[in-house]
């Protein structure tokens, strides 16, 4: 997706040869009018994958997110990573090793939300080493429902998610596809 490689190229911040910022438009400010962009595209992408739920992950993934369900017209569930006092009972449950944090924790979807049948649009801020996704995956699986796809905003193809997701039958669309970080640059594959 040209519009989003050209913010990427102006405004993306190389933290490391890993690691990239885009706080400016994704990660902590969000920009609507790319992210309504971003939505259109994941919509038109999956629009014949009978797409009932977008799933996603707190807290970047959300807006990514929400824009894909508007244009697809289905709800969107967001993991949460903290368990909170209303979200008690009925809960599926999976582990996830953050890559930015670098410590696992727990992330959890309300069994209501999720039902057999339901056809699962996985949408995610970054792709690094697959973690997240799988464990939205295994949620899904936990309630019977089917990966429809995995859509990404930002794929590191130089990092091992991508061929991990693939390789287990996943279908996955990334908007940008980075090559590298070196030298402080992003180079796209
Ligand atoms: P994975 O689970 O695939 O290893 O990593 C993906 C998750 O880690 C995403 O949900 C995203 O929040 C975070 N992440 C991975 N790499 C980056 C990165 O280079 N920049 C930012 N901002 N987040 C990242």
């Amino acid at each position: 997706m040209e519009l989003l490689k050209k913010k990427i190229r102006e405004e993306g911040i190389v933290l490391s040869e890993q690691v990239l910022k885009v706080d400016s438009f994704l990660n902590h400010q969000i920009d609507p009018v790319l992210m309504l962009e971003i939505g259109r595209t994941f919509a038109g992408l999956f629009a014949d994958s009978d797409v009932t739920k977008v799933l996603t992950l707190e807290s970047s993934g959300i807006a990514p997110a929400v824009m894909t369900a508007l244009e697809l017209k289905v709800n969107v569930i967001f993991a949460r990573k903290r368990k909170s006092l209303t979200l008690r009972d009925g809960l599926f449950t999976e582990k996830v090793y953050s890559f930015t944090k670098q410590e696992e924790s727990e992330v959890s979807v309300s069994g209501k939300f999720l039902s057999p049948g339901d056809r699962v649009l996985i949408v995610d801020d970054f792709l690094a080493n697959g973690e997240a996704a799988l464990a939205m995956a295994r949620i899904a699986m936990q309630a019977q429902a089917e990966v429809a796809g995995i859509g990404i905003v930002i794929e590191k193809a130089f990092q091992p998610g991508g061929a991990k997701l693939r390789e287990q039958g996943y279908r996955v669309e990334s908007l940008a596809r980075v090559a590298s970080l070196g030298n402080g640059q992003v180079l796209f594959a």
